[in-house]
């Protein structure tokens, strides 16, 4: 068989071979086997890699290519070595052995008309050896390196050739793979599911020749054909960064696969029933409103409309609220609360660290216990009876108003009649976690009526002071309505941010001499050491002991991580009430926290911190009428990035470009944490170079959705298979 024949014997793209070769000869025959024998193991093996229907395999794309297309006399491969560049070659086996100086190796050389060439293997199986026997003729490529015997190609790939052999006309491609399915293998299975697998259109040609008419796009079969195997005239360049037409083909199918998921997430949740929450005039909300010590702004009086009324309708809300850190979200949740409790229901609040959620626990508790609302507080840290307790006010309906850490979402809280539940911080928390306090809908209901309280789920209000840039917003946020309170309260000056060297921190515990005076309050923001909490801890106490010294007339307190809940509420409490002028901390006041007061930020080793992290620092001051100072304390040397975000930061104090820049200097999967763009279903499209596609496919989404059924179906079938479920969070 000619196909046989051309099976390489040594092909470094399978990385795996290298590193599962102990078993010499054996291995390599049951490998053999393996490929060739039934067809259930060969399933087996190639559903390592998700590939279980003959599409999965042909949207199987290559990551590379290799150009196996013409062949480089061995002289002039000679010639070129050095420049870091693969050739093939082409020769007859002169000499073959095995040395063991300096350790076990094969060492094989060949010779063509014009020079010889060695071919140096350091992990190689028996049976190799006599693949490569002298007289046999070999097809090799690999990087030519002046090694210490003369030129030589160290592991290249090598097949056995007849003479006169052809050349492959295309590109070979190199796919992902994992340990223990070999390339060969897989070129072949897909070669083959490609030949003998229609791909036809269902893309409905209106909407080709409509809306898509401007992106040309081509024929996805043709694509398909042409990226597993392009011709060597192809850009390399635009295959390579995938700018190629045929890619801009798959990933826009890929995208709109993906806009038609979200959007039918979107209809089904409005399928669902929740709880009506009429406004009723004269209830708490009136009452509330009417207690507040100052006015809403417009933009948290838009939202609290948009919010309210979602809440009279009989379908889930599902809704995030963005506004800038400071622009007053936490009231929006407790109007949207108040509108909850009138209609009966029970809200839950929870906030991602204690105490962001303890501080909520205290300023809603003060607002609303006044009016008759009974609050219960619910955290990891509390004592077992406690929470024991609270958890019994909970599920007896007493609680009102529950505001708590993840602990809301133990199996043990359930909820006699939970209709809103308002999510802090959103991007803190992992998708399972939102899901998990979405579905805690009515845990009083009996058995009997399980089969629609399933379908009966509460409001959901999310809250985030991180901007989801447009373009993601539209992707992985295109299940959910948005609301944005783009206006600060009145009477805020902005912050003005300085950079500030390390050397220059005398001048700086001078500025908290100065502020204190003027009766303010300073954060000390301790550096950020990833690698270890002992010596970040450890540096938090240092800081605050160098602080106590320097600043004998001031009250200065410490709050970290390790604190107990106890202790880290009591300082938080001093702080807040102004007993305390300053507060050296760890990240744990990054999001959240609250003292209008305080109007100096200083943040050690600033150039540690990510730019968001920075923003929601920094956004602790600026909240009272004060003019308020953040000082980013530095260590030089800066690298390029750092030196990029610190400007970024002193250049805006606006979230949204904020977001804009961080996006650009780290990309959206960073950008949005593994938590939650890991399960996004983006194989190919990238989201920065390859928004502008987004739009289109929205557009094409719709209009399938509204006519296409049947391409519809199709077309998700292709490309999601039993994936969907991961976009329903
Ligand atoms: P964030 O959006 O960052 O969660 P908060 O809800 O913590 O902001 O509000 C920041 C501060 O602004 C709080 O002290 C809050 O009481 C105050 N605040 C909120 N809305 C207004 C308003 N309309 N007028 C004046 N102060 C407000
Ligand atoms: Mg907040």
């Amino acid at each position: 068989m000619p196909g046989t024949a051309a099976e390489p014997i040594h092909d470094p793209a399978d990385a795996a071979k290298e590193t599962a070769a102990p078993a010499r000869g054996k291995a390599g025959e049951a490998r053999g086997k393996a490929a060739a024998s039934g067809t259930s193991s060969a399933a087996a093996r190639l559903a390592k890699l998700g590939l279980r229907r003959p599409v999965d395999l042909v949207l199987h794309l290559p990551m590379r290519y290799e150009d196996e297309t013409t062949l480089a006399p061995i002289a002039e491969a000679i010639h070129r070595a050095g420049l870091g560049l693969p050739a093939q070659v082409e020769g007859e086996v002169i000499s073959n052995e095995v040395t063991f100086r300096p350790r076990r190796q094969l060492v094989v050389k060949i010779a063509d008309d014009s020079g010889e060439l060695t071919l140096r293997f350091l992990n190689f199986y028996g049976n190799q050896t006599k693949q490569m026997a002298e007289g046999v003729r070999l097809r090799v490529r690999g990087e030519v390196r002046g090694g210490f015997f003369g030129a030589e190609m160290v592991h290249p790939t090598v097949r056995p050739v007849v003479p006169g052999e052809a050349l492959p006309d295309r590109l070979t491609p190199v796919y992902p793979s994992t340990a223990g399915i070999p390339q060969a293998y897989l070129r072949k299975a897909i070669g083959g599911t490609l030949s003998r697998t229609p791909m036809p259109e269902t893309l409905p040609r209106a909407v080709l020749d409509g809306p898509l008419a401007r992106l040309h796009l081509r024929p996805l079969a043709d694509c398909l054909r042409l990226l597993h195997a392009p011709s060597p005239q192809e850009s390399e360049a635009a295959l390579a960064d995938r700018s190629h037409p045929a890619w801009q083909r798959i990933k826009f199918d890929e995208l709109l696969a993906q806009q038609i998921s979200l959007r039918r997430a979107h209809a089904a949740r409005r399928e669902k029933t929740a709880p009506t929450m009429p406004r009723r005039e004269g209830g708490l909300l009136t009452r509330f409103l009417a207690a507040l010590p100052f006015r809403l702004t417009g933009a948290q009086q838009r939202v609290v409309e948009e919010i309210a009324a979602d809440m009279t309708r009989p379908h889930p809300m599902h809704r995030l609220l963005q506004g800038d850190v400071g622009s007053g979200k936490t009231i929006v949740a407790a109007l949207a609360a108040c509108q909850a409790i009138d209609a009966g229901y029970q809200a839950a609040l929870m906030a991602p660290t204690e105490i962001l959620a303890e501080q909520h626990y205290r300023k809603l508790s003060a607002w609303l216990e006044p009016l008759g609302v009974p609050v219960a507080w619910l955290a990891g840290s509390q004592k077992a009876r406690d929470k024991r307790e609270a958890a019994a006010r909970v599920e007896s309906g007493q609680a009102q108003l529950v505001i708590g850490t993840h602990a809301l979402i133990q199996d043990t809280v359930r909820f006699a009649k939970l209709g809103l539940s308002v999510v802090d911080e959103q991007h803190r928390f992992g998708v399972a976690q939102r899901l998990a306090l979405r579905g805690k809908a009515g845990a009083a209901d009996t058995p009997d009526s399980a089969a629609t309280a399933a379908e009966t789920v509460p409001h959901q209000l999310m809250m985030s002071a991180t901007p989801i840039p447009r373009t993601l917003a539209m992707t992985y946020y295109a299940d959910l309505d948005v609301s944005v309170i783009d206006e600060l309260p009145p009477g805020r000056t902005p912050i003005v941010t300085r950079l500030v060297n390390d050397e220059r921190r005398d001048e700086v515990i001078g500025r908290i001499h100065h502020a204190a005076a003027e009766g303010r309050q300073v954060y000390w923001v301790c550096p950020l050491i990833e690698e270890s909490e002992a010596l970040q801890l450890q540096t938090a106490v240092e800081t605050y002991e160098t602080l106590v010294a320097a600043l004998p007339d001031l009250r200065v307190g410490l709050v970290h991580g390790r604190l107990p809940p106890a202790e880290k509420a009591a300082v938080m409490d001093d702080f807040s009430a102004n007993r305390m002028q300053v507060l050296v901390a760890t990240t744990v006041i990054e999001v959240g926290v609250d003292v209008p007061n305080a109007s100096l930020m200083v943040i050690e080793h600033a150039e540690r911190f990510g730019l968001a992290q920075l923003h929601q620092l920094r956004g602790r001051v600026g909240r009272g009428s004060a003019e308020s100072v953040c000082l980013l304390m530095y260590q030089a040397p800066l690298s390029p990035t750092a030196r990029e975000r610190l400007a970024t930061m002193r250049e805006t104090t606006d979230g949204f470009e904020i977001a804009r820049r961080d996006l650009e200097i780290r990309g959206p999967g960073e950008f949005l944490g593994a938590r939650q763009s890991g399960e996004a279903m983006l194989r190919f499209a990238d989201l920065q170079t390859d928004a502008w596609l987004v739009e289109y496919a929205q557009e094409a989404a719709e209009l399938m959705l509204a006519r296409y059924p049947e391409a519809v179906e199709a077309h998700l079938s292709r490309w999601l298979g039993g994936r969907e479920h991961y976009l329903k969070a």
